[in-house]
């Protein structure tokens, strides 16, 4: 008798749910990203407990057809791409088709969606078992509601940390989501309190100055530099406004936030002699590509990227930000008050 089976789609996306869906924030990512790929211009972000009990996004995109809707909790189904080419040449967030079955699985999750044309749907899932599927009125958009995250996964309920740390977590990503898209206007309420609200307008200091600050954001430059490969534009601090770590370095690749600890070290070689040891700046830095030069296929949650040209990309940002550092010392301060 053969020993070796096939485990059941729920088991599956159980186990793919352990590398995507880590905390709440990685909840909110999902959807949160979901809801850019389809091209929405306000997103909503709802939490109860850290999103431990509740996390609701709802957006104005493009919807879900009627019958798509139980396509898009299957396993590797996704809108996005269809030929291996596709995969290259990544323009949206997602394409792994991996995250609405895996929270799916460790969650209760509700749908609600509509393309503004046909009658929209409701459908509703437990523990990755359909419940109930109905017709449903709703203007055009998408609204998810996932309740009782990791309820029928006691171990990483367990790993989960205490309410302020997640609540830390999503405030976090949303924050960077948000300086990702600043055409989108983003909200985020935490059990009826507004914790980060953007307007959508398109530009990137007000949406610092809605993050960080209006006195922060009067710090920040503006870079902006572009060679054969890469553009990269953004805002970075004045030499005297530094932080102890580099949380506050945020690197978005077309679109996407990234983690890469190499182009952090660009930033900083960009101040030279101006840092204190230990000391690092605050920087938004957009940086546009053709897509085949960027492997966002890394890994599940897409942060880690693989970049051809790492070097020359480095450099680049090193020295737009060297030059901008040193214009700005022969001008007076006086041009950064109003
Ligand atoms: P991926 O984003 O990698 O395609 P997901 O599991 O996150 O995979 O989503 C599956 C599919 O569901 C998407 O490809 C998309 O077609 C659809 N979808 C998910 N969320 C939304 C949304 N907010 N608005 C419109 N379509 C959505
Ligand atoms: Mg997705």
């Amino acid at each position: 008798m053969s020993k070796i089976v096939e485990l059941s789609d729920i088991l599956a996306n159980q186990i793919a749910a352990g590398e995507v869906v880590e905390r709440p924030a990685s909840v909110v990512k999902e959807l949160v990203e979901n809801a850019i790929d389809a091209n929405s211009t306000q997103i909503d972000i709802y939490l109860e407990e850290a999103g431990l009990r509740k996390i609701q996004v709802i957006d104005n995109g493009d919807g879900i057809e009627p019958d798509d809707v139980l396509n898009a909790f299957k396993r590797h189904a996704t809108s996005k791409i269809i030929t291996r080419d596709d995969l290259f040449r990544i323009k949206t967030l997602g394409f792994r088709g991996e995250a609405l079955p895996s929270i799916a699985s460790v969650s209760e999750i509700t749908l609600e969606t509509s393309t503004g044309e046909n009658e929209g749907s409701f459908v509703k899932l437990s523990g990755g078992q359909i419940i109930e599927t109905k017709p449903n009125a709703l203007r055009k958009g998408t609204k998810l509601k996932v309740e009782n995250l990791f309820f029928n996964t006691p171990a990483r309920l367990k790993y989960v940390k205490t309410l302020q740390t997640e609540l830390a977590n999503v405030g976090d990503i949303v924050n960077r989501l948000a300086m990702s898209h600043p055409y989108i206007a983003f909200r985020l309420v935490h059990d009826g309190n507004k914790m980060l609200a953007t307007t959508g307008n398109g530009d990137i200091r007000q949406t610092i100055a809605g993050i960080y600050g209006m006195s922060t954001a009067k710090k920040m430059l503006e870079i902006s530099g572009e060679d054969l490969d890469f553009k990269v534009s953004g805002y970075i601090s004045l030499p005297e406004l530094t932080r102890a770590s580099r949380n506050y370095l945020s690197i978005i690749i077309n679109g996407r936030y990234i983690k890469n600890h190499l182009l952090n070290k660009a930033i900083v070689e960009g101040y030279g002699s101006k840092l204190m040891i230990g000391r690092f700046p605050l920087a938004v830095i957009q940086i546009d590509m053709d897509p085949l030069l960027v492997d966002v296929n890394v890994h599940p949650t897409k942060q880690e990227v693989r970049l051809s040209k790492e070097n020359e990309l480095m450099d680049l940002i090193s020295h737009t930000i060297q030059s901008v550092l040193s214009e700005k010392q022969l001008i007076p301060r006086a041009d950064l008050e109003q």
